[in-house]
């Protein structure tokens, strides 16, 4: 295995950020060799792991790794699900976990988040004054950098957008120490390429993020969520473009089987509303007062029930909203040991009933579970590729030779069948190491071709996090 660095290197290290530090205790950097991605075999340790406080020490890092031709490796959360922040080339990761300082500009409705500020931070201090950060992507331990590389989304994309939506402004240290500002506290700019578009969903290949300025708004006034149950899969997601084009655009419009809301449930010891159907839309609904809250869950009430509904729950109280969206938010949690993968392909909103028949035929075809559930409104499916079967009720582990060998076969053909309906291959959690093989079928080579170009501007000696997104 390659070997990046020495003795004169970490001496280095140490008096750019402080012997404190630069961890190179083999008992402390195996934590830093993986993320969440279930298959132990991408993970690997770095040589040292290094912990700056300031944009100054970050700039230093990557002054000394550029001169050096050391890999970096950035690393936020490490919730990552695609082995992104995994060090493969060995060198170091840079992790931006002491950088967690944020303050909100209530004259703007801006915060300004240092790139460690977790998510779960970034809400409080949202909240605190009295403001409100739309997006939600499922682990609140992801930290604004890693958010900002995924350019992650969750579930309340289809009324509020994408963390690509609310960055107004970045900080970035480039691979040769330089430090740049795209964007800034103001909505509108037409000045030049969108550098800050850039950065967002790039993985860190192209730069470090240390700072963003982060768009926030007005708290929403009355949330509301619907559990609707259906018979079948394609009444239920049949109904999303019909309240759609009934101009009800709800926060969330999320759905799931009935197979994993009963394991889930099981898990946590708490109750789904109804075991009615097949497939239960969830969805959420915000509205300005009480009245137009109730005029709303009418509405989409009426639609779901002219669709086939077999019934429309409403939570109405914080305590029953609570369980519900627990429940909901923990399926990955209660099936997590047997994932293998959560794929999260994108495709045209009208596609996804067409995709997830496809998944089904995938699944008896390779003969493995792929319980499937995601973004009704906004096109992102969830499939996971489970190393266990669903049988009577029971989750059943399978051995590893009834698993290992099919899981490329099924990422080929679901990949296939996104490209088919006009998808890509990741919709939220980015391509990282793992959907890296399959990225061909995403994009033309015309468009890889000039990624690489721009990879090659940004980073001329190859050090930033080498080896993810393409070769
Ligand atoms: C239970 C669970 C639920 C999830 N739900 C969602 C969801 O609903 N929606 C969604 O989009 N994702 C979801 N994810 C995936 C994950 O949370 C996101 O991809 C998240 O954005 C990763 O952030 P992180 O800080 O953990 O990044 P990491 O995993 O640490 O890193 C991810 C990538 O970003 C790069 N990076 C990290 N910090 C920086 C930086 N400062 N500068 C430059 N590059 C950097 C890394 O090198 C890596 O390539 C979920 C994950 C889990 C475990």
């Amino acid at each position: 295995m390659t070997e990046h660095i020495d003795a004169g290197f970490l001496d280095e290290l140490r008096a750019a950020v402080g012997p404190g530090n630069v961890l190179t205790d083999p008992g402390r950097l195996t934590d830093y060799g993986h993320d969440e991605f279930s298959l132990r075999d991408i993970a690997r340790v770095p040589e040292a792991v290094v912990l700056p406080s300031t944009t100054e020490e970050v700039s230093a890092v990557l002054r000394l790794a550029d001169a050096h031709r050391v890999p970096v490796t950035p690393r936020g959360g490490a919730t990552g699900l695609c082995g992104g922040c995994v060090p493969s080339p060995g060198g170091i990761v840079l992790s931006l976990e002491k950088m967690n300082r944020v303050a909100v500009d209530a004259a703007n409705q801006m915060a300004v988040a240092e790139a460690g500020v977790t998510l779960a931070g970034f809400i409080a201090a949202a909240e605190e004054a009295g403001l409100f950060f739309p997006p939600h992507p499922g682990d609140e331990s992801a930290m604004i950098g890693g958010l900002i590389a995924t350019n992650a989304g969750g579930s309340r994309a289809v009324k509020y957008g994408v963390i690509r939506n609310y960055i107004r402004g970045l900080e970035v240290v480039l691979a040769g120490g330089a430090v740049i500002h795209p964007g800034g506290k103001f909505i509108k700019s037409s000045t030049g390429y969108n550098l800050t578009n850039l950065f967002i969903g790039s993985e860190g290949t192209l730069g470090v993020i240390t700072r963003a300025i982060v768009q926030l708004m007005a708290q929403p006034p009355v949330l509301r969520s619907l559990v609707v149950p259906f018979a079948e899969l394609e009444a239920a997601i049949e109904t999303v473009p019909l309240l759609l084009a009934r101009k009800i655009v709800p926060v969330a419009v999320e759905f799931v089987g009935l197979d994993v809301i009963a394991i889930t449930e099981e898990h946590l010891h708490k109750r789904w509303p109804t075991h009615a159907g097949t497939t239960h839309l969830l969805i959420i609904l915000d509205a300005a007062t009480e009245d137009e809250q109730d005029r709303l869950s009418q509405a989409v009430a009426e639609v779901c029930l002219e669709r086939g509904a077999l019934d429309v729950f409403i939570a109405d109280t914080p305590a029953k909203q609570d369980e519900i969206l627990a429940i909901r938010s923990m399926i990955y949690e209660a099936i997590k040991a047997e994932t293998i993968e959560i794929l999260d392909i994108s495709v045209p909103r009208a596609e996804i009933a067409g995709h997830v028949r496809r998944v089904r035929e995938v699944a008896d075809k390779h003969g493995l579970w792929l319980p499937t559930f995601g973004h009704a409104a906004d096109g992102n499916v969830h499939t996971h590729i489970m190393k266990a079967r669903y049988q009577g009720g029971k989750v059943i582990p399978l051995p590893e030779s009834a698993w290992r060998d099919r899981i490329d076969a099924v990422r080929a053909d679901l990949y296939r069948d996104a490209r088919e309906r006009g998808g890509v291959i990741s919709g939220e959690h980015g391509i990282g190491l793992v959907k890296k093989p399959f990225l061909s079928l995403a994009l033309e080579e015309g468009q890889i071709e000039l990624m690489r170009g721009i990879k090659k501007v940004f980073d001329p000696n190859g050090i930033l996090n080498p080896g993810k997104i393409f070769d």
